[in-house]
């Protein structure tokens, strides 16, 4: 039998015909990387290629030293006799599917992605291979995201309902990519001002830096002293909810938005009182209309529900199997979603 043009090791993903990384989950000489979140691009490789928009994401999550080699979205980059190239996978800023071709045979792994729109990053494009990497995180039929613009509209009017009764709306969402989605559906009349959280602010000056348009928001911690924020919306990370941090808001109201509170339990799990069905994760038809569109004879599956999918695609005469990866654990609720 031949090698996989692209296989798990102990480091990642790799592609020995190349003799490059794909998101590697320890140090490694070459890594291409899809995307900024935490359980992609890890630090410790000597030197990196992603995607340009993506770039100063990636630099404030691997530090100033990090040797970065930017790709515009379709150049190719040779890696020996493989040509790689990054195709917009619609997830985040940046995001991108890593297409990897050798003597004939094309091979795509996508990363995280969605088909939803979002004004925040380039939309997934769909391209054509002979095996498809995807990722399974929401990938059973239960998961279907209503539309990005009924979702905002929601918000909107859950904003103004706790303004005027002169509570702090609290929301908490992923703080890469989630937070500033969020904010760039806003309506622009808004019932008073966006404040972040710390861990989202800097995150959000760097969507700004590249050119994404976004509502004005200050830092909870920079607010005027007379400030009360009972007409403000706040944005915050998931780690926020029940910390001392959330003391300084008198009897806030707490949303969550994510893809895990399309599911009625979790949405009580969690203790918030509202939920928000947001992802920038791909829903179940979105996945197999990926997969289709992929024109793939062969899928292989991660994160989430890999087994479940794997399943799935069988029993629909698809060639289709697990690869063991260390990306994100969908258990966990505070996580990516
Ligand atoms: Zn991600
Ligand atoms: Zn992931």
């Amino acid at each position: 039998m031949t090698v996989p043009l692209i296989q798990p090791t102990a480091h990642g993903l790799y592609c020995a015909a190349g003799d490059f990384y794909i998101d590697p989950w320890r140090g490694v000489p070459r890594a291409v990387i899809t995307h900024a979140h935490a359980d992609h691009a890890r630090s410790g490789s000597q030197c990196y290629w992603a995607a340009r928009p993506g770039v100063g994401l990636l630099r404030h999550r691997l530090g100033r030293r990090a040797r970065i080699e930017a790709l515009a979205y379709g150049e190719p980059q040779a890696f020996g006799p493989v040509t790689v190239s990054l195709h917009p996978a619609g997830h985040v800023l940046g995001s991108a599917q890593v297409r990897v071709e050798y003597q004939g045979e094309v091979w795509v792994a996508s990363g995280d992605y969605k088909r939803d729109f979002d004004p925040t990053c380039a939309a997934f494009e769909p391209v054509r291979c002979n095996t498809f990497i995807t990722e399974a995180t929401f990938a059973l039929p239960v998961y279907r995201w209503p539309s990005a613009h009924a979702v905002a509209e929601a918000i909107d009017q859950w904003w103004r309902e706790n303004a005027a009764a002169g509570r702090t709306s609290v929301l908490f969402s992923y703080a890469l990519g989630k937070a500033q989605r969020l904010m760039a559906a806003l309506a622009h009349d808004r019932p008073g001002a966006i404040y972040l959280h710390g861990a989202v602010a800097p995150l959000t000056a760097l969507y700004r830096d590249a050119g994404i348009a976004l509502p004005p928001a200050a830092r909870v911690s920079d607010a005027p002293r007379a400030e009360d924020f009972r007409q403000s919306l706040i944005i915050a990370p998931p780690s926020a909810a029940g910390s001392t941090w959330m003391r300084r808001f008198r009897k806030p109201v707490t949303g969550f938005a994510s893809g895990w509170m399309q599911i009625r339990g979790n949405r009580r799990r969690r203790g918030h009182d509202r939920g928000f069905v947001v992802s920038d994760h791909v829903d179940w038809p979105g996945l197999l209309q990926s997969i289709t569109d992929s024109g793939a004879s062969e899928v292989l599956t991660t994160h989430g529900k890999a087994d479940e999918l794997v399943r799935y695609l069988t029993e629909q005469g698809l060639r289709a199997r697990p690869l063991a990866t260390l990306y994100g654990d969908a258990d966990d609720l505070s996580e990516d979603g």
